[in-house]
């Protein structure tokens, strides 16, 4: 039998060749020994890096105690999660999920609601943009919009209209009777780390006062903390209605939270939606621990700060090796190169000098790097992307001499 036969896991996805067996803090460790510096983060999972000790001991603690009940019964730490939540954001709701793709389905289902109990069953579409990326459920799938993730899966989910990004006048075109919210990422992070600039963001939510849409923000990749402010559409100082969130909120635990406002939310009642294994005991553990973490006194000017000098050097080494990299993107430790040579064959040069980054649409490379990075971690992936990119560079002139 060969080994294309014999693999039990589906064919989805074309993994690298590696095998980490732990990690520490920033770092991931082979069964081979090898140590890598992992400036993926588990594609912006891993917040506080790999075995925080805080992280560990909550998730140990309570696994001596509880895993999970069901939503049939009331979870203490939910209600606290939700409240340290709904204290430190713009939200007044919460509903916990295991996924991003589920904190968006939930976001999509409490809009149409709320046109529905307002009288509108008839308000349920919704505007995305393109490049954008709000997971792989049949809804979701349909938000995005992306041929490749579409093809092949029957007819795509009805209600969602998209507009190209950063297009004022298609978007005011397509809004109709029918329109329920506008979803964006406030920085698109698989299409290619493109922030909507902060007058954009805040013309948005005019646009939703004007005709009575909710504005619905996709931060499943760049909330909790990323880009240096708890949610990323705080530094255009907007206020949305509903946002989704996952990823870095687990710390590498699967969860994930839809947030609304008590206005927005008023059309959730019981019965309505519901999730097994949303808000369990252990994922609540993890995610208040996160927040310990998070939302301590200077901790997101410690992302702001390492984030200003990482993205410096990033800018110095686009100004050495134009032939290789042509632009640094993004916000906070939420950051792209745009790449002249094809963003994979960075990506192998930078896992050749143990440095793990992942690729973005539109050509980039992302850097993520966990938030919990030190000045000197941050040094460290700047030599080894000077390095990688000088290879290429070197390799770029041989070939066109
Ligand atoms: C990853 C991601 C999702 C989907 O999250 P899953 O946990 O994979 O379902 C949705 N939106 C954005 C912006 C993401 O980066």
């Amino acid at each position: 039998m060969t080994h294309a036969t014999a693999q039990p896991l589906y064919d989805t996805y074309n993994r690298a060749a590696l095998r980490f067996e732990r990690g520490e803090g920033v770092w991931l460790i082979t069964d081979q020994g090898d140590r890598y510096l992992d400036f993926a983060a588990g594609i912006a999972v891993n917040s506080l890096g790999h075995a925080h000790p805080h992280l560990v001991n909550a998730l140990k603690t309570q696994a001596d105690k509880l895993w999970h009940v069901s939503n049939v019964y009331e979870i203490p730490d939910q209600d606290r999660l939700g409240q340290r939540l709904v204290d430190n954001t713009f939200a007044d709701k919460v509903f916990f999920t295991n996924s991003g793709a589920e904190a968006l389905e939930c976001a999509i289902k409490t809009a149409r609601r709320y046109h529905y109990v307002n009288g509108h069953p008839e308000r349920y579409r919704i505007i995305t943009f393109e490049g954008a990326f709000h997971g792989r459920t049949l809804a979701t799938i349909a938000a995005g919009g992306q041929a490749k993730y579409l093809e092949g899966f029957g007819p795509k989910v009805e209600g969602f209209d998209q507009v190209p990004f950063g297009d004022e006048k298609a978007l005011k075109a397509a809004i109709t009777p029918e329109t329920a919210a506008i979803l964006i990422e406030p920085v698109q992070g698989e299409g290619g780390l493109r922030p909507v600039p902060e007058e954009s963001l805040r013309a948005l939510r005019k646009i939703c006062d004007d005709n009575g849409l909710l504005l619905i923000l996709d931060e499943v990749q760049c909330g909790v903390g990323r880009t240096g402010k708890f949610f990323a559409h705080e530094w255009a100082g907007v206020t949305p209605d509903i946002v989704a969130v996952a990823k870095g909120i687990g710390g590498g635990f699967p969860m994930g939270a839809c947030l609304a406002t008590a206005e927005a939310a008023k059309g959730m009642t019981a019965g309505v939606h519901g999730t097994t294994y949303g808000g369990n005991p252990l994922a609540m553990a993890v995610g208040n621990a996160v927040l310990d973490v998070v939302l301590a006194d200077g901790f997101l000017d410690h992302v702001r700060q390492i984030a200003l000098h990482f993205k410096q050097g990033l800018a110095s080494i686009v100004d050495r090796y134009p032939d290789v990299v042509s632009e640094v993107r993004g916000r906070g430790l939420l950051i792209g190169l745009k790449c002249v040579v094809p963003n994979t064959a960075l990506i192998q040069a930078l896992r050749d000098e143990h440095l793990l980054s992942v690729g973005a649409g539109d050509n980039v490379l992302r850097l993520l790097p966990p938030l919990i990075v030190t000045e000197d971690e941050a040094r460290e992936g700047l030599a080894r992307i000077e390095t990688a990119c000088e290879r290429l560079s070197v390799a770029n002139k041989q070939k066109s001499a």
